[in-house]
């Protein structure tokens, strides 16, 4: 599906409302302002880690018929399958899935065998471009406005995210980062609070879930994503999932 990349002045033309109006509202206000606005082109986009279930869960009492995506990327946790066959049914919820081109896996893999992430940043780049960053980008292609768990304080990379903002990468769609704002702690009395599925895993040491292989354990002390591609230096710790264009 093709789309005119939408430029900040064709934005304001399309969209009557501006961008503060998701950046004064809360987070079950902004999925249900996003679902009203954009309708079908309007989809959250999880992992199904903490922050992403606290969206889930507003979004079937703030914003029911909202669509949900997620990215395949066929080296997830079992635990992960298992979060997202407990949230269709007990939210019934149908999850969009995608996953990587099957000829670049194959050829991936022929070439460098299954764990070519390892050898270096760019051979882990390589890997996330193709099971995450290509994906994404067709799954991006079919909405106006997609919604994240991100917040600040995950990591310094996001330390700048605002609760709504404009995302040159993906054609200049909306992107809504609703809990922008909010602390680990307030993720957690959300969850607690209302019964939230979550994975399991976070109960082991487990702040950030990505690709079974790429993530472990952190310790007391060190950031929420430092168990992500753990043998890297802490600045290149990015998939390319959320990236700015200058980064
Ligand atoms: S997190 Fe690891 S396994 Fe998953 S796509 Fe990136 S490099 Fe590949």
């Amino acid at each position: 599906m093709s789309r005119a990349p939408a430029s900040q002045p064709e934005l304001s033309a399309v969209d009557s409302s501006p961008l503060d109006e998701f950046e004064q509202a809360t987070p079950g206000q902004a999925l249900r302002l996003a679902l009203r606005r954009f309708g079908n082109r309007a989809a959250l986009v999880t992992a199904f880690g903490a922050e992403g279930m606290v969206l889930i869960d507003l979004a079937a009492r703030f914003a029911p018929g909202l669509r949900l995506i997620t990215i395949d990327t066929g080296r997830l946790p079992e635990s992960t399958y298992v979060l997202m066959e407990e949230t269709r049914r007990r939210y019934g919820v149908s999850i969009e899935l995608y996953f990587p081109e099957t000829r670049a896996v194959e050829e991936l893999s022929l070439r460098h065998g299954l764990y070519s992430f390892r050898n270096s940043i760019e051979a882990r780049r390589e890997c996330c471009n193709l099971r995450k960053v290509e994906p994404l980008r067709r799954a991006l292609a079919t909405v106006d406005c997609w919604i994240t768990g991100l917040r600040r304080d995950q990591s310094v990379s996001r330390h700048d995210i605002s609760r709504a903002e404009v995302d040159e990468t993906h054609g200049n769609i909306i992107k809504l980062n609703p809990l922008a704002e909010w602390s680990d702690r307030e993720v957690w009395a959300e969850i607690r609070k209302n019964g939230t599925p979550y994975n399991p895993l976070h109960d082991q040491g487990y702040p950030s879930i990505g690709c079974a292989p790429c993530t472990r354990p952190v310790r007391a002390g060190e950031g929420p994503r430092s168990g992500r591609w753990w043998w890297e230096t802490a600045g290149s710790r990015e998939c390319g999932l959320h990236l700015h264009p200058s980064q």
